[in-house]
């Protein structure tokens, strides 16, 4: 019988309001460890162990809920009510044209400036048999940052016995409109802080990917990746290809594109991702069951301000969002991202931590 997960609490900050922020400390039946604050539900540490046993943090962030407010660059939260961009700041549904705010040149990304990663959420603690969960609920007002409808939106963590950290996403509407949740975690499997991620080795469960033009927008063609540097079919060196003069990587400036997983899109989670450091042993294995994944390098990490592990620069970590197709709602092709009154958003991505 694996032992039972716990959940410890304790103080990370206060909102300017007074709101005293937790961090909550969930430890599944082994040895993973996952710290969230209800600010943006963000994830703030990921603890699991290398082939030796040893402990490290694999995920960056902050030690200062102040820092997470003022210029995070998305660290560990959840992304939405739509996560990557919408082009040209706007979308039409049922005949409505809905204007957002431009945060990202001309185009909306992660929701716009006062989005889902911006709310404190409600926590609630809950039990389940072989870990540890908690559950994120936030009610978002008809027209917050231009998108229609009260959007409910629960997400529970749990963390299980096999190191294994899963995400359900929930969400609800009463009006006609699009939603796109993901988590931002930054994965780097050496360690935070622990140099680059550029020999991480990265298998994509994807033949193709949404091609971007220089604002990173899908131009709304999908293309193979078969004979690019965009094919991960089989496990490969992140550092390998980076640098090569391909024209999507001159306008992602690097990795930061969205692949059509294999097989995603449906009910049930598939496998979409693997990521290897070779150094320490660590693996993470991700499966979900979201049409896309988006593989960002961490190519705009800049140095500021320092975080929990230092300070980070360009690729000292690496996102794998789990996702509907980056503008969507503009490319009726693309597997639909619209949610009507009486629909449920129902979205699940699985980490599964290991060493060898
Ligand atoms: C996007 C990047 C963006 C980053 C912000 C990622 O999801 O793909 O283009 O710079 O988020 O932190």
């Amino acid at each position: 019988m694996p032992d039972a997960g716990s959940i410890e609490k304790k103080p990370f900050g206060t909102m300017p309001n007074g709101m005293p922020i937790d961090e909550y400390l969930l430890s599944s039946g082994d040895t993973l460890r996952l710290g969230v604050i209800a600010y943006g539900g963000i994830v703030t540490r990921i603890e699991v162990p290398d082939r030796t046993g040893k402990m490290g943090n694999v995920t960056l962030g902050f030690d200062r809920l102040e820092d997470y407010r003022a210029r995070s660059p998305y660290f560990g939260c959840i992304t939405g009510r739509y996560a990557n961009r919408i082009g040209g700041a706007h979308f039409t549904l049922d005949g409505i044209q809905y204007r957002l705010p431009a945060n990202n040149g001309a185009n909306t990304l992660h929701g716009g400036p006062y989005a889902l990663d911006k709310q404190v959420w409600r926590a609630r603690e809950i039990e389940i048999a072989d870990g540890a969960g908690l559950e994120l609920t936030h009610r978002s007002p008809d027209g917050a940052e231009g998108f229609p409808g009260n959007l409910t939106v629960t997400v529970v963590y749990t963390v299980r016995f096999g190191n294994e950290w899963r995400i359900d996403y929930r969400a609800t509407t009463d009006k006609p409109t699009v939603v796109n949740l993901t988590n931002h975690a930054y994965f780097n499997l050496a360690g935070n802080g622990a140099g680059n991620i550029l020999d991480h080795r990265l298998m994509l469960n994807a033949d193709q990917f949404t091609p971007v033009d220089a604002a990173s927008i899908p131009r709304g063609d999908i293309a193979g990746v078969g004979g690019t540097p965009f094919d991960f079919r089989t496990a490969t060196r992140i550092g390998d290809r980076i640098g090569e003069p391909h024209p999507q990587l001159l306008n992602g400036k690097g990795y930061d594109h969205n692949w059509v997983v294999r097989g995603g899109g449906g009910k049930m989670p598939v496998p979409a991702a693997r990521l290897e450091d070779p150094a320490s042993g660590r693996i993470m294995e991700v499966q979900t069951n979201q049409p896309g994944i988006q593989f960002y390098a961490g190519n705009f990490l800049d140095g500021t301000p320092p975080g929990s592990g230092g300070t980070y620069r360009k690729h000292s970590g690496l996102c794998l969002e789990t996702q509907h197709f980056p503008d969507s709602p503009n490319k009726p092709h693309f597997p639909s991202t619209v949610l009507r009154p009486r629909e449920t958003f129902d979205s699940t991505t699985i980490h599964r931590f290991s060493a060898a």
